[in-house]
């Protein structure tokens, strides 16, 4: 956020400065004054004031634009450093038209850069300080070097801009604290609601509601590419027998185990470990053939193993196995068919005994 302000406040301030320069350049070619003319005597002073600002601030405007988002902390210290070398530039121009005896313009101009630039640059203190502080400090002096009938005056209003300054620029600070914090709030919030609706609550991995999404992208993928795809599905084996041997708490962390097992074996970032429902849980492998889901799936079963989590009640092993169906999309299969092939051949792993993988056969 505070990138944003400074890529987005930071130029407009600039050009207001531009335009700044280009109205103290005509209304001192419109109306020619003889003093500032004394003062720049051999030299054009005001005219290489100006251009020098228009200078610094178009190069400026310029370096800004083009800079990437990943800069913020640098684009602060080249703001900081750049308004600091305007400001003493706008300070030499009221010298100039204060030495000339021409201190109309200096109080309300310098006003009007000190207030543009709050409005602007608020966000940031050290910003804002680097161009206002000097203006601040060269009118206050100026209007006493230069004494006049409204020195009193001046130094008054001087006083009184200044508190105004303040409590303005503590207003503002105050309401872009808020929106940071805000915003950091808003997405903390929408990352919680995404994991609630992405995620289930126990295992952490994917729920069913996510899977169906990737599995209908991947399918997507698959018919406009004809590239491969693999589902396996797979179920604890005699999990009931486990929830009453250990009790529902230790069930409950026995699939916080195998949902981690899983996610841990799986081939890389595009494979996706999901839990569908109860203790089974689904695994989409895009770009997988046939053969690559059957490694996958005896890797996982294999993994499991060597986790070795006991289950004395298991009539199939002394530790928690899984039973694995697996189905490759062939042409014109739809992700609920292919999800029915995988559930049938998980359901033919069960029944040939348990703890093995079973690949969907096409007849
Ligand atoms: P099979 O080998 O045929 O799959 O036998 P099974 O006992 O695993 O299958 P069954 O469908 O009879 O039982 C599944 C059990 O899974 C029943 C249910 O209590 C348990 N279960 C489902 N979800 C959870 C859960 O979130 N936590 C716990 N602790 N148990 C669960
Ligand atoms: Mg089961
Ligand atoms: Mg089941």
């Amino acid at each position: 956020m505070r990138q944003r302000a400074i890529t987005v406040s930071g130029p407009w301030f600039l050009w207001i400065n531009l335009l700044f320069c280009l109205f103290i350049l005509g209304r001192h070619y419109f109306s020619p004054s003889q003093q500032i003319a004394s003062v720049a005597a051999s030299v054009p002073v005001l005219e290489i004031l100006m251009g020098l600002i228009l200078a610094v601030s178009s190069s400026a405007i310029f370096i800004l634009r083009m800079a990437h988002d990943q800069y913020a902390e640098w684009l602060s210290k080249f703001l900081y450093g750049t308004l600091l070398c305007i400001s003493a530039l706008w300070v030499g121009c009221f010298y100039v038209f204060l030495a000339s005896g021409d201190s109309r313009i200096v109080f309300p101009f310098a006003a009007l850069l000190i207030f543009t630039a709050l409005i602007s640059l608020y966000f940031d203190g050290r910003v804002l300080l680097s161009f206002t502080l000097p203006i601040w400090i060269s009118i206050l002096v100026c209007n006493f070097i230069y004494p006049s009938d409204l020195t009193l005056l001046n130094a008054l209003l001087y006083l009184l801009l200044a508190g105004l300054f303040e409590s303005g620029r503590r207003i503002l600070r105050g309401w872009f604290v808020l929106a940071i914090r805000r915003e950091q709030e808003n997405r903390e919030l929408i990352k919680q609601l995404q994991d609630l609706a992405n995620n289930d609550p126990l295992t952490g991995i994917a729920n069913r509601r996510s899977f169906h999404l990737l599995l209908e992208k991947a399918m997507q993928r698959q018919q406009q590419c004809g590239t491969p795809l693999s589902l396996v599905m797979l179920d604890v084996d005699y999990f009931k027998k486990y929830n009453d041997h250990y009790g529902h708490q230790a069930g409950d962390e026995c699939l916080v185990k195998i949902g981690q097992c899983l996610a841990d074996a799986i081939r890389s970032t595009h494979d996706a470990v999901a839990r569908f429902g109860g203790e089974e849980f689904i695994i989409l492998l895009p770009d997988a053939v046939e053969q690559q889901a059957i490694e996958v799936a005896e890797r996982l079963r294999m993994n499991l193993q060597a986790l070795s989590i006991p289950h004395a009640a298991s009539p199939v092993m002394p530790y928690v196995t899984i039973s694995l169906g697996i189905a490759t999309v062939m042409p014109g299969t739809t992700s609920t068919r292919l999800i029915a092939q995988a559930d049938a051949a998980l359901y033919k792993a069960k029944e040939n005994g348990r703890n093995r993988w079973q690949v969907f056969q096409h007849y």
